[in-house]
Order: structure tokens, then sequence, then C-alpha cells
């Protein structure tokens, strides 16, 4: 079998990930890309210039022997500051202890390492400007522009693994066949973002180390850090509606909406209505694909497999995973491509979809249930149980963001059971004293299986 070279389209943050791996191997790859060289241009503003990094995205940048580059730039993010309506903040702690965080990092940042560290090792060769335009399954054929001279040609590129994020041209190119099949579900919601500005001394003008939210039911904002001392902004609300990006149609309308729902924010960004309007509101969806691969031909990963909504920030984290599993199956499975692609998908398709629908609920839950009382004793609760019993009762957010080694499709499974636990403990209670713990880890032995 000819293990020695393939085309990977899309050189963004799963891409380079992925050929730095493939390389190590002694595989020859070629990644088409079609933005210019990262490494050459400035990062264009409006597309999430900040995402949360955690367990599984760390373990996928070690595998690849890149994470040290990446530290430096990580800014941990301890828990969420909740911020009310009336100006007060609450800080909710993401997790156990303060070994428990998860990180904020800058995606251009990120994606210029990756492609510095790809660009190195040698038998990576990286093509920027080429954009692919269709996708011939037939003929394993990829119609490419080279957007510097406007010229066409065609790659006969097998193995193609497609890399080439949500809106993939070759998952498109298969959208009436069975062979992949995939599905785009977008949210009636979109999102946009602003900036608060550092302070002149490079201080940061609210709370570093935590991921704020001002949660508003049907809308939320969230605020991220970056290392020079500002944050980004990310405002997600419904498209249609009261209060939609459709009834925010002048500039005095989007000023009144910051002033009367996030009051304590809006004094501090920057050029609110000029950023408003240069900014684009980005798309939300979720695409799932009945299957990741073509025979040996063409294999999808990343978010060209399975776009996830942003909720439980894990989209690049599950990228990751892709490529730290699509190596192990490497690693593990001398046969062809045909096979090694289908163990892949067999192994880490539930795992996708779990985390699609984990992040679809989270959505509610960010926006709406932290508020509730209820909500954090039951999160106190989790807490409690996982100090008595580790190895059995880890609270789901933990499950998805600590802990590397549960698959997603365990943690959603535990999550449901230990829901209905935690449902169930404080159905009668309105504080922890009002729980009998040891009852309730006797419960929890007696439903819940140790984590393997
Ligand atoms: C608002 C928002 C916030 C997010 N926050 C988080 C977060 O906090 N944590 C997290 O883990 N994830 C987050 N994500 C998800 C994360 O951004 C994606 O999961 C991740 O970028 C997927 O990486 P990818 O390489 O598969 O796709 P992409 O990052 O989309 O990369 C695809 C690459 O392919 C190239 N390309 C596309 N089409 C073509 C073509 N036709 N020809 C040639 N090249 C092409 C693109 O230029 C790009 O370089 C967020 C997403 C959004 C939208």
């Amino acid at each position: 079998m000819n293990r020695s070279n393939v085309t990977i389209l899309g050189a963004g943050l799963c891409g380079s990930l992925l050929a730095i791996i493939l390389a190590r191997r002694g595989i020859e790859v070629t990644m088409l890309e079609r933005a210019p060289d990262p490494r050459e241009v400035l990062a264009v503003g409006g597309r999430s210039i900040n995402l949360a990094m955690a367990a599984r995205g760390i373990r996928g940048l070690k595998h690849a022997g890149v994470f040290d580059k990446v530290e430096p730039l990580l800014v941990p993010m301890k828990g969420r500051r909740i911020h009310n309506l009336d100006g007060t903040t609450e800080f909710h702690r993401y997790g156990q202890d303060e070994t428990e965080v998860i990180y904020s990092v800058s995606r251009a940042d990120l994606n210029r390492i990756l492609v510095e560290a790809a660009g190195a090792e040698p038998g990576v060769n990286i093509r920027f400007n080429q954009e692919a335009v269709s996708y011939d399954p037939e003929e394993s054929s990829l119609s490419v522009r080279n957007l510097e001279n406007g010229s066409d040609y065609d790659v006969r590129a097998t193995p193609l693994i497609a890399s080439d994020g949500a809106g993939s041209v070759v998952r498109r190119a298969f959208a009436d066949t069975d062979i992949i099949g995939g599905t785009e579900d977008l949210l009636q919601h979109r999102y946009k973002e602003l900036v608060i500005p550092g302070n002149p001394d490079g201080g940061f003008r609210m709370d570093k180390n935590a991921l704020h939210i001002w949660p508003r039911g049907g809308f939320m904002l969230i605020a991220l850090p970056n290392p020079a001392g500002d944050f980004t902004l990310t405002l997600f609300l419904p498209v249609e509606g009261k209060f939609s990006f459709a009834s925010l149609d002048t500039d005095n309308k989007v000023e009144s909406f910051f002033d009367e729902h996030f009051p304590d924010a809006a004094p501090l960004i920057d050029d609110l209505i000029g950023t408003w309007n240069r900014n684009p509101a980005g798309v939300l969806g979720t695409v799932r694909s009945k299957h990741w691969h073509d025979a040996g031909k063409v294999l999808l990963i990343g978010d060209a497999a399975h776009a996830v909504v942003p909720f439980h920030g894990q989209g690049m984290n599950l990228t990751f995973e892709d490529c730290v599993v699509l190596d192990q199956v490497l690693e593990n499975f001398a046969a062809d491509w045909a096979a090694i692609f289908e163990i892949f998908e067999n192994e880490q398709i539930k795992n996708a979809n779990a985390i699609a629908d984990m992040a679809l609920e989270n959505y509610v839950e960010m926006r709406d249930t932290v508020r509730e009382p209820k909500h954090l004793l039951r999160r106190d609760l989790a807490f409690a149980l996982e100090k008595r019993l580790p190895n059995r009762f880890i609270p789901r957010y933990s499950m998805i963001m600590f802990h590397a080694e549960i698959p997603y499709a365990v943690a959603q499974s535990r999550g449901i059971l230990q829901q209905t636990l935690l449902e169930e403990l404080t159905e009668c209670a309105e504080s922890m004293d009002d729980v009998d713990l040891d009852a309730a880890v006797d419960l929890v032995v007696s439903r819940l299986a140790p984590v393997h």
C-alpha cells in the first residue's frame, strides 16, 4: 500500500496540525490553502478572534510536539464571571481546583504557529492562495484556482484529506450521495465580535482569569481575555424577533440595546457602532455526516466532517482529538487507507455526534440556566460527589473539558445518568445543608459504575 504521500485541503487548525503529525510518520504532505500565508499577513478580524482551549486541544498539541510553542500564548480562565443586569458579578469556578482551568488563545497566533511548524517539517509543501472550487468524486479530482494569477488546474489526489472547514467543498460534492451524506443545520442565532481594549498601561479592565458571561435568557454576551490586556466580546443573538440582529437596524437601537442589557460592558467597548457595522454577523451551525470517507480516496476531518456550535468551546478541541485518533490508527493498523479511514470513522463519529448535542445544550445553560439557584446547587453537589468519588462521579463539564481520556460519547451517556441523580438528590433541597451527602454517595455507588 502507498502510505507515502497525501494531499490535505485546508491549512487551518486541523489541517496544519495533521500535516505535522503525518510528516513525522514519514508521509509526504502537499497542502492547498485558499488564504494567504499567515506567516506573512496580519489576521483579518471578525471571525472568532480567540478560542477556549481545553484538555483535548492540549493533548493534540503535545502529541504533535508543538505545545511548548503555544503555551506562552495561553491565558488561563479559572471559571465563569457572570455579569448580572444590576452590574453585580458572581464567579463560578470551572473545576475542582486550580489545576482544572481552560485557556484563551488567539486563533491567528495558534494557526501561524502550526503553519510554521508544519512548514518546517521536511516533506511538507504548503501552497497558499489556492482555492478548491469543486471536487469530482468519480475522478477523485479537485479543481483548484490559483488566486495569485487566476489560473485553474486539476489535482488528482488520492488520498485527499479534506480539512477545509464547515463549508467544505469536498463534503458538499457528496451532498446527494449516500457515501458521505452530510447535513448542515443552521442555528437561528448568529454572532458578532466586539472588543474591550486593555488599559493604556497594559492592564485588563475586567477580571483577567475568567470567561465573562452576560446571560440574558434568549441571548448572551461573552468575553475572553487576550494576552495584551484586551477582551474579545462575542454577542450571540437570534436572527429574528424582539431582540435580534433584524431588530437592531439603526445605530441608536444598537447603542440602547447595549446600554439596557449590558450596562457594565457598554462603556468599556471600543467604537461599538463602528465595529458593529464593520464586523459581519457570523453563521452558527452543526454539520453531521453519515460517513467521513469514500473508500481510501477521501477523508473528511475537523469541521469539514463535523462542525459543532461553539457553546462548549470544543470545535477546535475535537478537531485536534481527530488528529490524535487518526495517528493512533496509523500507528496500530498497517492496513490500506480505506481500512484506516474506516477504523478512524468508527472510532470518532460517535464522539463528534455526542459533543455536537452537548454543545447545543450548553447554549441554553450559558444564556439561561446558569442563573438559576437550583443549577448552582446541583453544580456544588456534583463537585462534592466528585471529591468523595473521584473515579465514579465527575461533573459532565469536567469530563468534557479536563478529561481528554474520557471519550465525548461516554461523557454524554454518564452525564445523563448523573443529571438524573442530581435532580433526584436536590428535588426538595434549597442548599447543600439540605442534602444528605452520605446517602447521596450510596445512591451514586449503586447506580453509576466507575469510570474506566
Ligand atoms: C464564533 C466561534 C467561536 C468558536 N470558539 C471555539 C472555542 O472557544 N474552542 C474551540 O475548541 N472551538 C471553537 N470554535 C470552533 C473552531 O473554530 C473550529 O472547530 C476549528 O476552527 C475547526 O478547524 P478546521 O481546521 O477543521 O476548520 P477551519 O478552522 O475552518 O479551517 C479550514 C481551512 O480551510 C481553508 N479552506 C476552506 N475552504 C477552502 C477551499 N475551498 N480551498 C482551499 N482552502 C479552503 C480555510 O481558509 C481554512 O484555513 C469556534 C467557532 C466559532 C464560529
